[in-house]
């Protein structure tokens, strides 16, 4: 099986199901697949797209980013996914890395692409798309395309440094989607919301192909706010969501969030951050909810990882669970490489057939975390407890080590969430001539704090060791984030 054999499964087994809803459209089974063939069609006549050549999608989530994804698929090429909110310097690095053949676009996000283009590089404007269809009567018809064959190139965001492309063949992706369906439980009746960008790991693999791994519709929206999520999920009795932690927060300080019929919805799944045990208790009380997942994982392994279902999180909340989800395996490895067996502290490392084929034309990068053996240095050190459940402490580069001694940023940011006026908060390390480290906390204030640097000190001192106490404060209005949520680090 490829990716389009299975689109083309879903048209002829179920026919009149929904499959996508968007603001401009709901397509069934059947006018997805035909309309994905017929601009795969055009792409191969008009601009010569043949297999293996990189395609790049670079707009919001639509009724055009999916048709556009599958019709590259279909090709045999491989699509580039890039984040529609990229400026102009992150785009042209991106584009020149991967070797892009074609950019396909929309109105909004030409002023951007524009400069960009080139008779090497074309764009094409994929606005009013239902326009054009009519006029594309030349159908593509599937070639054999090889499961093994890359499909994928996913640039990670660069929260830790430049963005790496990420390639993955349809084998990674269908082992990713198959995890979800199985573990998930997604079923041809299910409606996936999705408002996270399609453009990261997460959300494409494990949501977009994990729900038309078994026909399940999808409803697309441009971007998340709470109260878009609220009157969807009730509008379109949607049962599954995927949402990074942040969304959650938002979402369960509604006002009328008590009010709202959340009642179709199966399956709550947050990840590619963590939740404290506070916040998980928080939006289940607030949402009323037990359906929690969490999942943990990274773009490299497909973000296979690990899965904590909701009954494991009466006990566990705060961790990633205790085990690899379907088709995948976690272990802890100490500095030396050496598997930790029991309780112990060490890096998490991942093995599983959804793991990427390798960074694009970077084989130093890839040999240094992916092993011959298949397991997947994930560079996250995690604490494994008594009943074997993984505690996600810091990322290896963002570890701080003051005076030779490791601190680990989410224990002290965890202490300094359950504080009333903390709205938000990100630990890091800064420099320090004596230490070589010292520890800063850059916080989001609900309420005004005189001398907010000297009450937080003293609120944590019975909570944490002298040392991991932070010497520096600073107060922000809000914390940079990228367009899944996650706190930018290195920007602070
Ligand atoms: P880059 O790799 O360029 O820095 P990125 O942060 O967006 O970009 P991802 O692969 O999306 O890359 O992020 C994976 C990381 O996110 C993991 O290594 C881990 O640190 C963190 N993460 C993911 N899921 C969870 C979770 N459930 N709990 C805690 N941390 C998580």
């Amino acid at each position: 099986m490829n990716i389009p054999d299975l689109l083309a499964l879903n048209a002829r087994k179920f026919p009149d199901q929904e499959a996508l809803i968007t603001p401009e459209c709901r397509l069934d089974w059947a006018s997805l697949h035909e309309q994905s063939l017929l601009l795969a069609a055009h792409l191969r006549t008009a601009y010569g797209i043949s297999p293996q050549d990189r395609v790049a999608l670079f707009m919001p989530n639509g009724y055009a980013w999916v048709l556009g994804y599958f019709a590259v698929l279909n090709l045999g090429a491989v699509v580039v996914p890039i984040n529609a909110r990229l400026a102009p310097a992150e785009l042209d690095y991106i584009l020149r890395d991967c070797g892009a053949s074609l950019v396909l676009g929309c109105a909004e996000q030409y002023l951007t692409l524009a400069p960009l283009l080139s008779e090497s590089r074309p764009g094409l404007n994929l606005d009013d798309l239902t326009k054009l269809l009519p006029h594309w009567t030349r159908k593509h018809t599937l070639e054999a395309i090889e499961p093994s064959a890359p499909c994928t190139l996913l640039y990670t965001s660069g929260t830790t440094g430049k963005p790496k492309g990420v390639l993955f063949n349809h084998i990674n992706l269908l082992t990713v989607a198959n995890t979800t369906a199985v573990e998930m439980d997604v079923r041809p009746d299910s409606r996936l919301l999705h408002m996270m960008p399609l453009t990261h790991s997460a959300p494409l693999h494990v949501f977009l192909l994990g729900g038309t791994y078994v026909g399940a519709a999808h409803i697309v929206l441009p971007e998340f706010t709470p109260t878009l999520l609220l009157d969807t999920v009730e509008r379109e009795r949607t049962t599954h969501f995927f949402g990074a932690p942040v969304a959650y927060l938002l979402t369960a300080q509604q006002p009328d969030i008590a009010q709202r019929d959340l009642s179709s919805m199966t399956c709550w799944v947050y990840g590619g951050g963590p939740l404290s045990a506070e916040q998980v208790e928080l939006i289940r009380q607030r949402m009323g909810t037990e359906q929690l997942f969490c999942v943990y994982g990274l773009t490299e392994a497909g973000p296979s990882g690990s899965l904590m279902k909701p009954a494991e999180h009466k006990i566990k909340a705060g961790s990633i669970g205790c085990r690899g989800a379907l088709h995948t395996e976690l272990r802890l490895i100490d500095d030396a490489g050496h598997p930790i067996a029991g309780e112990g502290t060490g890096q998490i490392q991942i093995r599983t057939a959804a793991t990427m084929l390798g960074y694009w034309n970077k084989p130093e990068a890839t040999a240094e975390c992916l092993h011959a053996d298949g397991w997947l240095n994930s560079g996250d050190v995690a604490r494994r407890d008594a009943d074997g459940y993984y505690w996600v402490l810091a990322r290896k580069k963002e570890l701080i080590i003051s005076g030779g001694v490791n601190i680990y940023p989410r224990e002290i940011e965890s202490a300094l969430e359950q504080h009333p006026a903390i709205a938000e908060v990100a630990v890091i390390g800064v420099p320090h001539a004596e230490w070589g480290e010292t520890v800063k906390a850059c916080v989001v204030l609900r309420e005004p704090l005189d001398d907010c640097a000297q009450i937080l000190r003293t609120y944590l001192q019975p909570l944490l060791a002298d040392y991991k106490i932070p010497r520096l404060f600073s107060q922000h209005s809000a914390l940079p984030r990228n367009a899944n949520g996650k706190v930018m680090k290195h920007q602070l």
